[in-house]
């Protein structure tokens, strides 16, 4: 038997174009197509509905502000008690305080002293700062006539007319959205319940943290980097551990969260490998798709379903794992919460080193960015860039996202960073 001098490589996770490759904007949809959100709702008071998704649009029962007021400390007063090109001399009849209205009516020729955000006077239709009038000693007060109806006020329902909708249905809650329900008078919302996230880490090799390091073995760092990234999201969250690599031990831990998560993570355990014990555990229980996706970090990825609850299994490198996290999980967190799935912001900065790549996949490389003395973006990398090297991540503050056909970067291109945002 001839024997060829040469191993031909198979198929694995080093080689981009041994197999098709699915893009990120389609695995993207994919998982779009397959999350439900949540249904149920609860009504809150509104300090613990920052980050919510709110259930049903939110219509102004008021108009906001409620009166005309003013926008300035000076005297209100009608301006046809003004004569064109002269000064005139207006009577002062009281003061009007924020809170404390003045109750007469503003007549020709007198004004009222006013403070900003005190209800403008009957008859009243402008107001004079009160740099701009001239106090005398005897209770008058002088005005020349450069001054228009409606300066210095605020009109009733400027900033929301009643009726009109303030935050619409499928919206976060941003602290803003909050100030504005207090404007309103309204104490309590509706929102979305929080969807249950579980998450274990998998592998033989893994120790947690608390026990001393054995030879051969690492400390799972994944189920706390995972940890830090899920806290900043309005996700209930379950720590399910490290699973070894057992069929029977990932079955038994994948039928105990399908019960109380809508979404399961695992990381590890999804490449091509004699260890790989995810695929017939899951094959057992519910569905599963297995996916190469064209980025690097990040190849393999598993979508799947075990009775409601959606499965994705990352990989097990922790730099890919937090690489998949900000692109497929956060994405699949926002339509189960019932908001909209939105991509991370790309924005232009000036590549400060070479960055080497090959075309075929998207990479996201790690990079500091900073503010040159222009005010402009420039990015540089963060140290070595393999897919274990966390290190990379901690010391960075966003992504170099290059495209597929990139081959590389040299100084001084234009790159696109993606900043680092843990938060829906
Ligand atoms: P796997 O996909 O399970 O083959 O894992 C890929 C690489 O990531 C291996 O070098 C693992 O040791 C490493 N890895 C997997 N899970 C973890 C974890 N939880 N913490 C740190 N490293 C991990
Ligand atoms: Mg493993």
């Amino acid at each position: 038997m001839t024997m060829s001098s040469k191993i031909e490589p198979a198929a694995s996770c080093v080689d981009p174009f041994s197999e098709n490759l699915m893009s990120l904007d389609d695995a993207l949809a994919r998982i779009a197509a397959r999350v439900r959100p949540v249904h149920a709702c609860e009504r809150l008071p509104i300090r613990e509905c920052l980050g919510r998704v709110n259930n049903e649009a939110v219509k102004s029962p008021y108009d906001v502000p409620p009166h005309a007021n003013a926008a300035m400390d000076g005297f209100a007063l009608a301006v046809s008690s003004l004569t064109d090109g002269e000064i005139v001399e207006l009577d002062e009849i009281g003061t009007a305080y924020a809170g404390v209205p003045f109750e007469g009516t503003c007549g020709p020729g007198q004004c009222v002293r006013i403070m900003t955000g005190a209800l403008i006077p009957d008859g009243a239709d402008a107001v004079v700062m009160q740099e701009q009038a001239e106090a005398t000693a005897d209770g008058k007060v002088r005005v020349d006539s450069d001054h228009r109806e409606g300066e210095n006020i605020r009109r009733a329902g400027e900033d929301i007319a009643k009726g009109d909708i303030v935050i619409d249905a499928g919206a976060r809650l941003s602290p803003a959205d909050l100030g504005v329900l207090a404007s309103l008078g309204i104490g309590q919302l509706q929102v979305k319940r929080k969807p249950v996230v579980a998450f274990f880490s998998t592998g033989d090799e893994l120790m947690s943290v608390g026990e001393p390091l054995e030879p051969g073995k690492i400390y799972d760092s994944n189920r706390y980097s995972l940890h830090g990234m899920l806290s900043r999201l309005a996700v209930d969250i379950i720590d399910l551990g490290v699973v070894r690599d057992k069929p029977e031990s990932m079955r038994a831990v994948l039928e105990a969260a399908a019960g109380r998560a809508d979404l399961i993570i695992s990381t590890g355990g999804v490449s091509v490998g004699d260890a790989d014990y995810i695929k017939p555990a899951l094959e057992d229980i519910g569905t599963t798709e297995f996916w190469k996706i064209a980025i690097k970090p990040g190849r393999p990825l598993t979508l799947g379903q075990i009775d409601a609850s959606i499965f994705i299994g990352l990989p097990g490198n922790p730099v890919a794992v937090m690489v998949t996290f900000s692109q497929f999980v956060v994405p699949a967190i926002q339509v189960l919460a019932g908001t909209a799935m939105s991509r991370p912001k790309l924005f232009k900065a000036r590549a400060l080193d070479a960055l080497r790549k090959k075309a075929g996949r998207y990479e996201f490389q790690r990079g500091i960015a900073s503010q040159d003395d222009n005010g402009d973006w420039q990015v540089a990398k963060s140290g070595k860039q393999g897919s274990g090297i966390l290190t990379s991540m901690s010391r960075a503050n966003c992504f170099i996202v290059l495209p597929d056909a990139s081959e590389g970067v040299e100084p001084g291109d234009l790159v696109n960073i993606q900043f680092f945002d843990w938060s829906l």
